[in-house]
């Protein structure tokens, strides 16, 4: 048996490794390590300390397949579809443009149950709060390390965090790159925005009627949803939630001030675009530094492989593109690697 580390319950992580144990069922022994508190990564759902209210979608939002990606990735689509993961859009979004042949989907149950599903059908030993610091090749494994002290050896590593958090790790990888990859991964880009997410109690009604508005003219505002109703879904006794995100342009001026500086600023311009606004129970601010990649690792390769022995592969959305299709052909050809490999 190969033992094998995922690093990043995001979703390349987690499909990675539910796609390995289909694959590889009884050769691989797989563990997923994320440093969050619960999966999902940037496909994260939280909910209100009380729980009173709604969960709301701080990340990712809908899944849009184009006619390609949904032939080519038919049979992940029919899966979530039939387990009741995804379901068609319908709901009212303002301001959304979109080509029109593309499909969208929600997630009932919030974007981190895409996540859950695969990581629950992947069988693997699954451990939260165990953020990697370094990675050290020692003869035929990888010894881990992880922050709060101690380390572990693996066969194989997979990493999918960004890059940047790749290139952070201690150890013996960045002096394994070559320089066209250390290039390579130097020239991806992310763009930076902030989410906050109010949730109001059950005797709430908001009184518009869109379920998702994209904002076109606000300096600092680019989205709105109300998160039950975009994914077409009441839950009785529940109170609404609703998410901001802010502009790219926005996220980027103030990439390096507290987010409890900013949720001010944001709730102003909300107030401001929705007036007579009820006050929340609740609020949540959440920064992210690395949202979706504007540029990707040149020509989309969807993994790279850092050493063939002990294996060590990179992966996620900088190396394909910033959404569901995106991760899936990361996932995929990560799984190429992996096989011949093993
Ligand atoms: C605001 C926002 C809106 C978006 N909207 C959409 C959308 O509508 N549709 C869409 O398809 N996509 C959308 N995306 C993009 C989509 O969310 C990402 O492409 C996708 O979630 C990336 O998944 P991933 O697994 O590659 O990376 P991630 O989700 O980032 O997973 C990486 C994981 O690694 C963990 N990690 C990092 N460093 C370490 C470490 N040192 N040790 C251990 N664990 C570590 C992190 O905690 C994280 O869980 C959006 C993203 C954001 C942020």
């Amino acid at each position: 048996m190969s033992r094998v580390l995922i690093v990043g319950a995001g979703l390349t992580g987690s499909l990675c490794a539910c796609l390995l144990r289909r694959e590889m069922r009884n050769k691989v022994q797989i563990s997923v390590w994320d440093k969050a508190r619960g999966p999902g990564g940037r496909m994260s759902t939280t909910r209100p300390p009380d729980a009173s209210s709604h969960s709301a979608d701080l990340g990712a939002q809908y899944i849009t397949a184009t006619p390609a990606y949904a032939q080519a990735h038919h049979s992940l689509y029919s899966e979530l579809l039939s387990a009741g993961v995804l379901q068609p859009l319908d709901a009212l979004l303002e301001g959304l443009k979109q080509k029109e042949d593309s499909k969208n989907y929600v997630t009932p149950l919030g974007m981190n149950s895409v996540v859950k599903h695969f990581l629950s059908e992947s069988g693997a030993d699954l451990f939260f709060e165990r953020h990697v610091i370094g990675l050290y090749c020692r003869g035929a494994s990888w010894e881990v390390e992880r922050m709060a002290g101690g380390s572990e050896t693996f066969d194989a590593v997979v990493l999918t965090m960004p890059v940047p958090q790749i290139l952070e790790l201690q150890g013996d990888l960045r002096r394994l790159l070559s320089v066209q990859q250390k290039q390579q991964l130097d020239q991806v880009v992310y763009s930076s925005r902030f989410a906050v997410a109010l949730f109001f109690s059950p005797d709430v009604a908001l009184s518009f009627p869109w379920a998702a508005r994209y904002v076109s003219d606000n300096p600092c505002i680019r989205y709105i949803a109300v998160d039950a109703r975009k994914r077409n879904i009441d839950i009785p006794g529940c109170g609404p939630s609703l998410v901001v995100h802010t502009s790219v342009p926005f996220g980027l001026q103030h990439l390096e001030q507290d987010k409890e500086d900013i949720q001010p600023i944001v709730l102003h311009e909300l107030h401001r675009l929705i007036p007579g606004l009820p006050q929340p129970n609740s609020i949540k601010c959440h920064k992210w530094r690395y949202s979706q990649v504007l540029t990707s690792v040149p020509d989309c390769p969807g993994h790279m492989t850092v050493l063939d022995r002990p294996l060590l592969v990179c992966g996620g959305d900088a190396f394909s593109h910033s959404n569901f299709d995106g991760c899936v052909e990361s996932a995929l050809s990560m799984l190429r690697v992996l096989k011949a490999c093993l």
